[in-house]
């Protein structure tokens, strides 16, 4: 393909590369993320997608090496990179949180005074203390801030958990969470309307792939004595469809749930006496 293209700078390799390049892919994107390459043409829209290591795609976005970037708001916040966060992407959440040395008698964040912790986040955290009017001693490290106490390096960590079985298996616990995280969409201050243009199309796209992946298609079968009721536990996106049986008794309704809320309806859909519950995935949901 010619003419103006969208850069985007995704993680090479790491947690958010597989999320990241599949919501391209579901967005129809096709390209090729052969092991080892640095950059791709998509071979059916106007988009080069460059595979970098995640701590550099703010700043590649804020110099305008890339037009837009996909990062955890972690890696933003620490970056301090002037661009906007223009979308949410639901995928790479996590959380940063200070951890202390299971034997800490741990009461209050007034217990990092004085004390040292290790964190590859360093900005994050000193705003953090700095807001609490803690005095801590940081010790900015490149990796694998969980050995740090273990070897006498510092009193406390400061790192990304997401289930806390790294911080358990280390001996450490979870005592204060300092931002949540997930990947996010950024983009350069100032696009030209011809890239504006191809992000607006993307972005709508990704909005369609992640109402999809929010919500599931429901198909039932209703005893019509309780149609109503179960038309109201079931608001669609408009209305439910509602389509006769050949016994007459009986409907067929078909709808859309937000999967948060997907147990509790089906469990009172089965009290009203519907049958048959199918529920499929929705691979897109323009809106
Ligand atoms: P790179 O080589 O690109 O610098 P990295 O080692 O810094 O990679 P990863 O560990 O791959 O980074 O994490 C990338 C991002 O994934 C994090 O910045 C964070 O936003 C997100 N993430 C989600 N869950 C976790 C987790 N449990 N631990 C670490 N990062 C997580
Ligand atoms: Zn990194």
């Amino acid at each position: 393909m010619r003419g103006t293209k969208l850069k985007i700078a995704v993680q090479k390799s790491g947690r958010l590369s597989d999320d990241s390049t599949n919501l391209l892919k579901r967005c129809g994107v096709k390209f090729n993320n052969g092991l080892g390459k640095l950059k791709s043409e998509a071979e059916n829209f106007p988009i080069e997608i460059y595979f970098l290591r995640d701590d550099d795609i703010p700043q590649y976005v804020a110099d305008g090496v890339a037009d837009i970037g996909i990062v955890g708001e972690n890696v933003l916040a620490e970056t301090r990179q002037n661009v906007d966060s223009i979308e949410k992407l639901g995928f790479g959440k996590c959380r940063l949180s200070l951890a202390v040395p299971k034997n800490f008698q741990y009461q209050s964040i007034k217990d990092f005074e004085g004390k040292r912790v290790a964190t590859t986040y360093p900005q994050i955290v000193r705003e953090f203390f700095a807001a609490n009017n803690i005095a801590a001693d940081i010790h900015t490290i490149s990796g694998s801030a969980e050995i740090a106490p273990s070897i006498g390096l510092a009193d406390a960590i400061c790192d990304l958990v997401s289930s806390g079985s790294t911080l358990f298996t280390n001996g450490l616990r979870e005592v204060e969470t300092v931002m949540l995280s997930e990947a996010v969409l950024i983009v350069r201050k100032t696009l030209s309307p011809e890239l504006q243009t191809i992000l607006d199309k993307l972005l709508f796209r990704i909005k369609s792939v992640k109402a999809a992946a929010q919500n599931k298609y429901i198909l039932l079968n209703a005893p019509n004595e309780n149609l109503a009721e179960i038309i109201a536990l079931l608001p669609g996106m408009r209305s439910p469809s509602v389509l006769p049986l050949a016994d007459s008794d009986w409907s067929s309704v078909h709808s859309v749930i937000n999967e948060n809320d997907f147990w509790t309806v089906v469990e009172s859909l089965k009290s009203k006496g519907a049958e048959g519950i199918l529920v499929l995935a929705i691979d897109q949901m323009i809106q």
